[in-house]
């Protein structure tokens, strides 16, 4: 039985926390959405991946609530709601409300809330969220397309979202550790406050607080509290965390991302001499079989080791893509028919597959069917191998899942060279 649950507002985000939980020890499933089925393979934590942040709050809600629901019904004994480290969010939405409704789910009159995440630099000082050097509004943050943050000061920004009164427990607090934090809580809850901001500068701040949150029924925060948290359980850092079972099958890798970190990769792997191929968006749009083509290339050569099957291009060429065929039609046309290759290479019996992109994984793990997947060990960081069940690979598979910007230049041979065979 899981003891900790974890709902996760976006799918990236999810990784992260489940990549930090197992650095922690714990060993971690992740699923997409709230599975409909019970836990098949026993682990200490569940991250449930889900598509709440900036969906209408009455959908954020309902979503965590039915993901909570699940949690506990599989014996979670406490919720983790995390959500981005940079705490995205605005007036209407969804980190506050979504808070209040799992506390009431839970039936708690409080509960915490720090997005700190040192070695992200994203640090929480007097209630005020610092990004790298400079104040949450001071950031890139600020012009954010959905949720721009234009305040530091993160009790007013929860404060804008809740019912509650929403408090602080600053860093001297923190820095006299567990007995102190303790008071604090009693304290702010006879004033009547719901919610507290924690300050943490740094991890040793993360796991000097954690103690403190050993019987509260929720708590919420991005990734960074999850190391400190796996010692309320008795978990310690341990190798076994990450352990998967044997790879076996051919290997391969699925490239539809065009992040500069990718072309690099790309290009690695190519001038290591192994079998690559380009899939090219304007055949695909012309109507032709690109994908019966790519299948049929990679079949002989997935004995001899990985291929590489790519739309990757530089800024110029996907720009004049993207003139053409538009950009939402053109990038979802390209996703389905990486996604459609993803399935074909399983089919001709890929287990070790590694997908570049988000929204090109986003696609392969629908179209292959993927609903829960165990973390193992991390290739680069914030990219894991995992482990995952499907109606292609009924025997299990491994699948890597990289964000564009994500890895080091030979990501793609590094990676099956890091798997447990
Ligand atoms: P990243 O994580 O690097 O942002 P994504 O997979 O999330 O990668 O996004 C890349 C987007 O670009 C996808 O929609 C993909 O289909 C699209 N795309 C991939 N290759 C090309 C290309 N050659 N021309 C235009 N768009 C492309």
């Amino acid at each position: 039985m899981p003891l900790l649950g974890c709902i996760a507002d976006d799918f990236t985000g999810a990784t992260d926390l489940a990549n930090n939980l197992v650095r922690g020890g714990m060993r971690v499933m992740l699923t997409m959405g709230v599975p409909p089925m019970r836990l098949t393979v026993d682990v200490d934590a569940v991250v449930v991946s889900l598509k709440s942040r900036t969906v209408p709050v009455t959908d954020a809600v309902r979503d965590t609530l039915n993901a909570a629901d699940w949690l506990r019904s599989q014996g979670a004994r406490q919720v983790y709601f995390k959500y981005c480290s940079t705490f995205d969010s605005t007036p209407d939405g969804n980190i506050g409300q979504v808070t209040e409704a799992l506390m009431d789910a839970l039936g708690t009159d409080f509960t915490i809330a720090t997005p700190a995440f040192p070695d992200n630099q994203r640090t929480v000082f007097k209630g005020h969220l610092f990004v790298g050097d400079v104040l949450l509004h001071e950031s890139s943050m600020r012009d954010h397309p959905l949720t721009p943050m234009t305040d530091p000061n993160l009790v007013r920004v929860l404060q804008a979202q809740c019912s509650r009164k929403v408090g602080l427990i600053d860093y001297r607090v923190v820095a006299e550790g567990e007995g102190a934090i303790r008071a604090r809580i009693a304290q702010l809850r006879a004033e009547g406050v719901g919610i507290a901001i924690v300050d943490a500068i740094s991890n040793a701040d993360l796991a000097r607080m954690a103690p403190a949150f050993h019987d509260i029924p929720l708590v919420t925060a991005g990734s960074g509290l999850a190391s400190g948290l796996t010692a309320n359980f008795g978990i310690s850092p341990s190798e076994k965390a990450s352990s998967l079972p044997a790879a076996g099958g051919f290997q391969a890798v699925v490239s539809g991302s065009c992040s500069l970190a990718t072309q690099r990769q790309t290009l690695a792997f190519a001038k290591t001499g192994r079998p690559a191929v380009g899939v090219d968006p304007l055949r695909l749009a012309a109507g032709e079989d690109v994908v019966g083509d790519v299948l049929a290339w990679a079949e002989p050569l997935l004995k001899d080791g990985p291929v590489l099957v790519y739309s990757t291009a530089e800024a110029g060429a996907v720009k004049a893509v993207q003139a053409k065929l538009g950009v939402e039609q053109g990038g979802a046309l390209i996703e389905h028919a990486m996604a459609a290759i993803a399935r074909g290479l399983v089919e001709r019996g890929v287990r070790q597959l590694v997908v570049a992109g988000g929204e090109t994984s986003g696609a392969c793990v629908q179209e292959l069917g993927v609903m829960q997947m165990q973390i193992g060990t991390q290739i680069d960081p914030g990219v894991p191998w995992c482990h995952a069940y499907c109606d292609g690979a009924p025997d299990g598979m491994h699948i890597a899942l990289k964000s564009g910007n994500f890895g080091g230049e030979e990501f793609f041979t590094k990676a099956f060279a890091l798997v447990d065979a």
